[in-house]
């Protein structure tokens, strides 16, 4: 008998990834598509999953979504979508659709918070159990997982939008639509794109230069706030702007520089604590992996514990009070 089987859906706001397997290096099956309307393309995800079930029962499913959605387990409207720009998906229920037709364990969680359990389990996190998962491509989103729980409470944190301090004599307004010059309005991929006049990947020379500079002064600036409120062992950035050349080296110089000696630790200094994702595309999938297992095992538990499938090496799973937020 073979391991846990799992599916895991990445829903994003462009292309939905669903896969089969137990983790990124053990994947059986997996499909991409865009994002259309929501009926039709929770059709096509669904469908995957049960051809994939025809080989054999799926433990669980994780769902890593684009959001805002409602995390919080005791509301009516749980793992439904808020209110979102994305055309015909405000409310939709992405969870429970998913849980109905397939009739196993659903969890779900941001796409950001997904990529973050990804990244804690198998890529760059994976020796930390206190850290910060940032993408910042065209916004930033950011997951903070503490003592191996992502943080969620009212709803799922927001370090895109926190408040950095504006650099002198830089007089772009900002891109955000609610707040103009919050952190992603100053930093993310879609305000360096109107900054400069194109995006970030088609700059060159003198301008890729000084774009590069201000680019890991606004993000210094975020991750400073992220140091003082999360105290993370580790911050992990992923996304299409963390792939520029030579970002990491100045942003841990900004961030020296931006901190001042204040702890004054050396490991916020070194190499090793802000880095590069690791599992790239694969990092969201990975996290609906880690949902999938964490379902898995809360309704075992639920079900009183008796291992049904032989599948059940706990050993492996996180505690269960880290619920699948
Ligand atoms: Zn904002």
């Amino acid at each position: 008998m073979s391991g846990p089987r799992f599916g895991s859906l990445e829903s994003g706001g462009t292309k939905f990834v669903c896969l089969v397997g137990s983790a990124p290096d053990r994947i059986e099956d997996e499909i991409r598509f865009p994002t259309g309307a929501p009926e039709p393309t929770l059709a096509r995800a669904v469908a995957f999953f049960e051809e994939a079930a025809v080989k054999g029962p799926l433990d669980a499913v994780g769902i890593a979504s684009f959001g805002p959605l409602e995390l919080r387990r005791s509301h009516p409207l749980y793992g439904h979508l808020a209110a979102t720009p994305k055309p015909g998906w405000s409310g939709v229920d992405v969870a429970g659709t998913v849980a109905a037709a397939l009739g196993v364990p659903v969890a779900i969680d941001t796409d950001v918070n997904g990529a973050a359990l990804g990244e804690g389990r198998w890529g760059a996190a994976r020796d930390r159990d206190t850290f910060v998962y940032l993408t910042v491509g065209t916004g930033i989103g950011g997951g903070a997982v503490i003592g191996g729980r992502v943080i969620t409470g009212l709803v799922h944190t927001e370090m895109g939008h926190l408040s950095v301090p504006r650099v002198p004599d830089d007089d772009f307004p900002g891109s955000c639509p609610f707040h103009g010059d919050c952190w992603e309005g100053m930093a993310g991929g879609e305000a360096v794109a109107a900054r400069w006049g194109r995006p970030a990947e088609e700059l060159t020379g003198e301008t890729l230069r000084r774009a590069l500079h201000l680019e890991a002064v606004y993000l210094a600036s975020g991750l400073r706030d992220i140091i003082y409120t999360t105290a993370p062992e580790r911050i992990v950035i992923g996304g299409g702007m963390a792939v520029l050349p030579g970002l990491f080296p100045l942003v841990r110089d900004e961030l020296a520089r931006t901190l001042a000696g204040y702890p004054g630790l050396p490991e916020h200094a070194a190499d090793d604590f802000v880095v590069p994702a690791a599992l790239g595309r694969l990092a969201g999938p990975a996290g609906g992996l880690v949902l999938a297992e964490r379902a898995a095992e809360q309704a075992r538990r639920a079900a009183g514990g008796g291992a049904s499938r032989p599948s059940a090496h706990v050993s492996g799973v996180p505690p269960l009070e880290e619920e699948p937020a």
